[in-house]
């Protein structure tokens, strides 16, 4: 092995330089090198900024999209318009410039600002007057919002105050309808009456001009004598004068004419614990409001019965309230960060608590350590963890992505607000590891883009099984491993190259200069046979860990290409986004681990009845016997049924492949021909590493045993952790 070799393979197993004097520092604003195009983001037209628009139609566009619109609108065809086109995009970038910098004002506002400031000294007048007719052509107006660390939660702020708005039409709609037809009632109810027919009454309901024209004690005793009688009941009046109170008293939308958004303020807040504690409040009202709505409709049809509807209408109480029932009132909407310890159980039991809550949380970290104490680290741990958690508990809507691809989400994103239930948005934001210089776009895209955050949608509401409710969306090539894209570069001789290049979560990772000690910069003059692209060594590691090691392509500051060596410890993360992102496509039905065994088996059978006597092979089911589930061999059943709890062992059958033991000691744990573990080398690890497996095993199938070792350091602590697996 040559010495260039054997210093990255050093550094690759270890994350040392062998010889750290002969070391080569990382160049200066490295990043993958398919991010070298984005170098000066804020001149490319893309995605950002968004339209956060007014009214009621879509409720957030491109700042791209409004700009063509109008363009199209009102710029004439072919050269004519170019200048205005021109112009145009001139002022759009502009406004792009003063996003990035922190303006968050009106589009017209900023595009007025903007267009003042640059108007050119000659023919200022045309070019007032198209940039004019450009902004009275856009399709929408409304703050601007870049992709920075408070898009998400205005984004979603935004879209729930739209939801709610329509909410508050429909409820005030039906509340105000009930209450005039209430008031009829009793307004009717009351013409009857005897005070409604005395003279001074009859006189006070005609104008003055016509008070002295008739004799209102004749027209009392005459109306006295005609007039049915017979009104509302006691109970009956009493019903509907509280059922009338309680709707105009209702505090949950603003009438008609009034402002309902300082009202919806009341519904917003930063921690699911204080809006469970608002909804606990306001729940009394709610359902006095329910009762209210039910009896009021009941009234005004005259359906209403004594003898069946009071006992109904008297046991609705704070438990009666249903997903549906909830809908009619506003939404309780938690926008917080991850991060908190404890925070995603506590916001697990706030989801299924049978509350309308809509929660966004932002991620702000990816890449973590995964549990205090151990050797590695993870990708999207608690971001991860707790959409999928959010996915189990079934009725609630679960949405995660990246915020540069929130703009692709914002229909899945109304959805999400108009669920009959509880939703979770978990949304990464990328501003933790863009503090030192690439674009929180550009970081929550590569997020996406590397599988460290792929985009999912789960939608109760979508059907009843999980290929109608599970989406894996917009997520690039689903079918691979890592997107995969062209590369082109100049080489030494100045030849244009171009090659395909995986982005996996190792490029990621250089994305977050706090990672940069993962990577080794190898000189061209060290590149050899011995390098291997990442993407290709994840998809078979070398046997020989000491012959290859991995590297990715990036660019320095100055655009030129180098290859940087990674460390193992980064590889192994980078294998578990790999295997969350399969776990991810099965459900998303790509590569069905189960069909494709299915289907390896029917084919496998097929070309056995071929190679058979055409009589044989139709006597025999052999294709039906194919796919039915293996039957599992006796002898394996009995041997796990009688295991020894003093012997370290693994129940293989129970094994569901997540790859997290075969992955933190490899040495020790292997997989057999069904891809599920078992234990390779017992004693090619320490006691301490098995009951590490024991507890990272999430189907808790591994049973350390006892130690065999008894020397080894804080046996007590370790076969107490043990217990519970033993
Ligand atoms: S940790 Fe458990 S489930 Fe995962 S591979 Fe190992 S034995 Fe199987």
């Amino acid at each position: 092995m040559d010495s260039q070799l054997r210093s990255q393979v050093v550094f690759h197993l270890t994350g040392r330089h062998g010889d750290p004097a002969a070391a080569t520092a990382l160049p200066r604003g490295l990043r993958p090198a398919l991010l070298a195009p984005y170098r000066r983001l804020q001149d490319l037209r893309h995605d950002y900024p968004l339209v956060l628009a007014d009214g009621d139609g879509e409720y957030a566009v491109s700042l791209t999209a409004v700009v063509d619109g109008a363009l199209r609108a009102v710029a004439p065809e072919g050269s004519s318009g170019e200048a205005m086109r021109k112009r145009a995009l001139q002022v759009e970038a502009r406004v792009r410039h003063r996003v990035t910098a922190g303006e968050r004002r009106k589009l017209s506002a900023v595009w007025q600002s903007v267009v003042e400031e640059s108007r050119p000294a000659t023919e200022p007048e045309t070019y007032q007057r198209d940039m004019s007719a450009v902004l009275g052509a856009f399709a929408c107006d409304g703050e601007l919002a870049g992709c920075d660390a408070g898009l998400a939660a205005r984004l979603v702020r935004h879209a729930w105050s739209v939801v709610q708005r329509e909410r508050a039409r429909v409820a005030l709609a039906r509340i105000e309808a009930l209450t005039i037809r209430l008031e009829n009632i009793l307004r009717a109810d009351h013409a009857r009456s005897p005070e409604a027919l005395t003279g001074p009454s009859l006189q006070g309901t005609f104008g003055p001009a016509h008070r002295d024209l008739f004799d209102f004690a004749a027209m009392s005793r005459l109306l006295n004598s005609h007039v049915p009688r017979g009104g509302l009941s006691t109970s009956r009046r009493l019903r509907i004068e509280t059922a009338l109170a309680a709707l105009r008293t209702q505090r949950f939308f603003a009438a008609t004419g009034q402002e309902n958004d300082a009202l919806g303020a009341q519904f917003i807040f930063d921690t699911t614990g204080a809006a469970l504690d608002a909804f606990l409040q306001r729940l009394p009202e709610m359902v006095a409001l329910h009762r209210a709505l039910h009896v009021a409709e009941l009234e005004a049809e005259g359906l209403y019965a004594e003898g069946t509807h009071d006992a109904i209408l008297l046991a609705i109480d704070e438990t009666s309230l249903g997903a549906t029932d909830l809908q009619f009132f506003p939404d309780f909407l938690v926008c917080t960060a991850s991060g908190v310890a404890g925070a995603n159980q506590a916001l697990l039991e706030a989801l299924s608590a049978g509350v309308p809550l809509k929660v966004l949380v932002q991620l702000d970290e990816l890449l973590e350590t995964s549990r205090p104490g151990r050797a590695h680290f993870a990708f999207g741990m608690r971001g991860a963890q707790v959409g999928m958690a959010a996915m189990s508990l079934g009725d609630a809507f679960v949405l995660q992505t990246a915020a540069s691809n929130l703009v692709q989400m914002r229909d899945a994103v109304q959805r999400g607000l108009r669920h009959a239930g509880p939703a979770l948005f978990a949304v990464y934001a990328g501003t933790a590891a863009s503090e030192d210089g690439l674009p929180s776009y550009l970081v929550s895209a590569a997020a996406m883009q590397s599988r460290a955050l792929p985009a999912f949608v789960y939608d109760p509401g979508a059907g009843p099984g999980l290929a109608e409710r599970f989406a894996l969306a917009n997520n690039p090539q689903i079918d691979t491993d890592w997107p995969i894209e062209p590369l082109t570069y100049a080489d030494p001789d100045l030849q244009a190259v171009t090659e395909e290049v995986a982005f996996t979560a190792v490029d990621f990772a250089l994305c977050d200069s706090r990672y940069s000690d993962h990577f080794a910069v190898a000189p061209r003059s060290d590149w050899g046979e011995g390098m291997i692209p990442v993407a290709k060594w994840l998809q078979q590691p070398p046997t020989d860990p000491s012959a290859a090691v991995p590297y990715i392509v990036a660019v320095d500051e100055a655009d030129l290409l180098c290859r940087l060596v990674v460390d193992e410890q980064l590889m192994r993360a980078a294998l578990r986004c790999r295997e969350g992102w399969h776990r991810l496509q099965e459900l998303g039905g790509v590569h069905d681990s189960r069909i494709e065994r299915a289907l390896a088996r029917e084919r496998k059978a097929l070309a056995q009845q071929a190679s058979v006597a055409p009589a044989a092979a139709l006597s025999t089911p052999a294709a039906e016997a194919s796919v039915s589930e293996p039957t599992v061999p006796a002898a394996e059943m009995a041997a796990e049924s009688a295991r020894d709890p003093d012997v370290a062992c693994i129940e293989t059958l129970r094994c569901s492949t997540c790859n997290e033991c075969t992955l933190a000691f490899p040495q020790m744990f292997a997989y057999n021909e069904n891809q599920q573990a078992y234990i390779r080398d017992l004693k090619a690890g320490t006691y301490r590493q098995l009951v590490e497996a024991a507890e990272s095993c999430q189907v808790s199938v591994i049973h350390p045993g006892k130690p065999w070792n008894l020397d080894e350091p804080g046996l007590d602590e370790l076969l107490e952790r043990a217990k519970p697996f033993l």
